[in-house]
């Protein structure tokens, strides 16, 4: 599943080919023709990322909303026009390149309210310069739910998958079973920066990297303990459980399950 950082990535990478421009939009695959049309040869506005959710604003008011799901993809190309590969869902044209987006879980298109309550059910967002960590930290205080849970939680917080998971609560030496009512603020107020810094680095280098001593070198290591058997910290054995359907990483001895 592509993490938040790739679909800022996208937003940004897509705001260059298609602001300002009258897109030419279709759907190959025909799945998406009405929806495809209604925008169709208008210019594109925006094109914006609110955790995995990517939203492309055109001149009528209407929003192009896309998630990839697990299996979504995205192609860019430059023109001239290639044939479809696979089911192409939906295909943006612009002046340079086309982009085409096979098998999304979402690809609808949205009003100016619609989008609002969309928005509205999304935490914040680490990546967004808007981003409120107050509602974070106030959500995660009063849950009893574990962090390891709420961290995936896409209305808790947008833009952390499970790599980033596993990672982040490693570099804060938080066991992904500590509720989340028993952590204190500044604890979290340490993992939401440690997340938006690692995520901005994400989206620069198009990586996972959090562990910056060894990203440097060749074959890169980039992760400290993700998928990993021992703990570059102490050597001792990483353990691992499922959360939230997803295997998480710790190490027993670095991650202390009492807060
Ligand atoms: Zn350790």
């Amino acid at each position: 599943m592509p993490e938040g950082h790739t679909i800022h990535r996208a937003a940004r990478d897509h705001q260059k080919l298609f602001v300002g421009y009258k897109v030419d939009v279709s759907s190959p695959q025909g799945r998406f023709n009405n929806g495809a049309k209604s925008i169709s040869k208008l210019e594109c506005v925006a094109v914006e990322a609110y955790g995995k959710h990517l939203l492309y604003e055109f001149k009528n008011d209407q929003f192009l909303h896309i998630h990839l799901g697990l299996f979504g993809r995205i192609r860019r190309r430059k023109l001239p026009i290639e044939e479809a590969k696979g089911k192409v869902r939906v295909r943006l044209v612009g002046k340079t390149h086309f982009v085409d987006i096979n098998g999304p879980t979402i690809c609808e298109i949205l009003d100016e309210e619609s989008k609002s309550k969309l928005i509205d059910r999304i935490g914040p967002d680490l990546l967004r310069k808007d981003a409120d960590p107050n509602k974070f930290f106030e959500r995660v205080i009063s849950s009893r739910a574990k962090i390891g849970t709420l961290l995936m939680d896409q209305s808790v917080v947008a833009g952390i998958g499970n790599i980033y998971r596993t990672e982040l609560l490693w570099r804060q030496k938080i066991h992904p079973n500590i509720l989340g009512k028993d952590l204190d603020r500044s604890q979290l107020e340490n993992l939401w920066n440690d997340a938006r810094a690692l995520l901005e680095v994400g989206v620069k280098r198009n990586k996972i990297i959090t562990n910056f001593k060894k990203a440097g070198s060749v074959n890169a290591d980039s992760l400290n303990i993700y998928k990993k058997k021992k703990c570059p910290g102490c050597m001792g054995v990483i353990s691992k459980i499922e959360i939230s359907g997803r295997v998480a990483y710790f190490c027993v001895y670095c991650q202390s399950e009492t807060s």
